[in-house]
């Protein structure tokens, strides 16, 4: 059971989930509320370094958030020089005085950023997984594979298949999904591709897919690699992992690069919508439970400053001995991350279309297989 917080006093908040916006809570929570630091737990089921899915771009807006909680973890990572943007024949290679972005290893970053809550003397189980939050009139009691905890106010940083925003009844939200390969960066070789430079390429908009394929450099431990894949960000393109994996691996050939299709793994997210609700009482949302960017599903940024924001909620509410926090939507909308999640979220249908018979008759043609690929209900990758 291990953390003194189990004992008969309710926390003053349980965070769960401890990747950026789990972490980005608690250093927020530690920065604002020194005296609510020892009352402070987070809870995550993995034990860290944990693996995570993703292509690590780390960009200024990631960056900036990250500043905010003075927390800049020194992690290896890339720098990316410039970003080359395609969108048919049209090219722009947006170069930088210094680097565009850098990308990072998640495992290594989130640890690292772990730590520096850690270090701050928050009490962080892992290896515990929430099964179910009830809330109740005084306090939310956290259901574990573990035991139960109680706490005053719970932020669910859990992911994109959130238990606890399964728990307050917040819907499913809009999904899309991301997939990702490694390759190794030799891969290059024969390739279109300059080192140091990122690709984003509009591609599978043009056979119905409402969504971009990324080439990133990256690395593991030993070795530089390519983070090469593609994200579907228009919702209602979310049912057809199938068809974006074929896309993914065309693109990749098209581009002088081979991939083994068991190379191919996948996630799911949910797209912000400003409107959608983010809290109950005594518990608001954060990072991809909260939703991320429909228009990129750039989600570090926004894990990032929706865990600020939830921090800054239960803050508040911990002020006012009031923990509504049915209306936490609005202050999300309100934030600097908000705004920038909600203009997203304009680009979005403007870029990748919303009408799915056009996308329909665009899959239908690229792929050439007529209605039964275009299964609605096929599960993602
Ligand atoms: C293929 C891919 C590529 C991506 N590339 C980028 C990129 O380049 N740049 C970018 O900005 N974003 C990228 N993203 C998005 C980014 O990875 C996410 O938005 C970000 O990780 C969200 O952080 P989070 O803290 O909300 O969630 P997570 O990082 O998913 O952390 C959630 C934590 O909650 C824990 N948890 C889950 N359920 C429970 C439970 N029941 N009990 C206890 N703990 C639980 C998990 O173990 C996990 O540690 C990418 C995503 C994908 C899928």
């Amino acid at each position: 059971m291990g953390s003194s917080l189990r004992a008969s006093e309710p926390a003053a908040v349980i965070i769960v989930g401890a990747g950026p916006a789990g972490s980005a809570a608690a250093l927020r929570i530690a920065a604002r509320r020194p005296d609510l630091v020892a009352r402070t737990l987070v809870l995550d089921r993995s034990v860290f370094p944990r693996d995570k899915l993703c292509a690590g771009g780390l960009s200024s807006i990631a960056e900036s958030q990250l500043a905010r909680v003075r927390a800049a973890p020194s992690v290896a990572s890339v720098p990316v020089a410039a970003t080359e943007f395609v969108l048919g024949s049209r090219r722009e290679v947006l170069r930088h005085a210094s680097v565009a972005f850098r990308t990072v290893r998640r495992m290594e970053f989130d640890a690292a950023l772990l730590d520096r809550v850690r270090r701050r003397g928050v009490a962080v189980e892992q290896g515990e997984r929430v099964r179910a939050v009830h809330v109740g009139r005084t306090a939310v009691s956290v259901v574990t594979d573990r035991g139960e905890h109680h706490a005053l106010a719970v932020i669910g940083a859990d992911g994109a298949n959130s238990v606890v925003r399964r728990e307050i009844g917040v819907g499913t939200g809009e999904r899309g999904f991301a997939l990702e390969a490694l390759l190794p960066s030799n891969a290059r070789r024969g390739a279109e591709l300059s080192e140091g430079i990122a690709m984003i390429d509009f591609a599978p908009i043009k056979a119905g897919i409402g969504g971009y394929c990324w080439i990133f450099p990256s690395r593991d431990a030993d070795s530089p690699l390519l983070s090469c894949g593609i994200a579907v960000c228009a919702p209602d393109c979310a049912r057809s992992g199938r068809l974006a994996r074929s896309f993914l691996l065309e693109w990749l050939a098209s581009r002088g690069l081979q991939c083994d299709s068991s190379s191919i793994r996948g996630h799911g997210g949910i797209a912000y919508d400003p409107d959608a609700r983010l809290g109950a009482p005594r518990v608001c949302l954060a990072g991809d439970a909260a939703g991320v960017d429909p228009y990129l599903g750039e989600g570090i940024p926004c894990a990032l400053g929706t865990g600020i924001a939830a921090a800054d909620a239960v803050v508040a509410a911990s002020d006012r001995n009031d923990f509504d926090l049915t209306r936490h939507h609005e202050r999300v909308r309100r934030s600097a991350i908000g705004e920038i999640m909600a203009r997203r979220r304009l680009f979005a249908p403007a870029r990748y279309g919303r009408n799915p018979v056009e996308r329909y008759f665009l899959a239908a043609r690229f792929f050439g297989r007529g209605a039964r690929s275009l299964d609605t209900t096929e599960a993602i990758g």
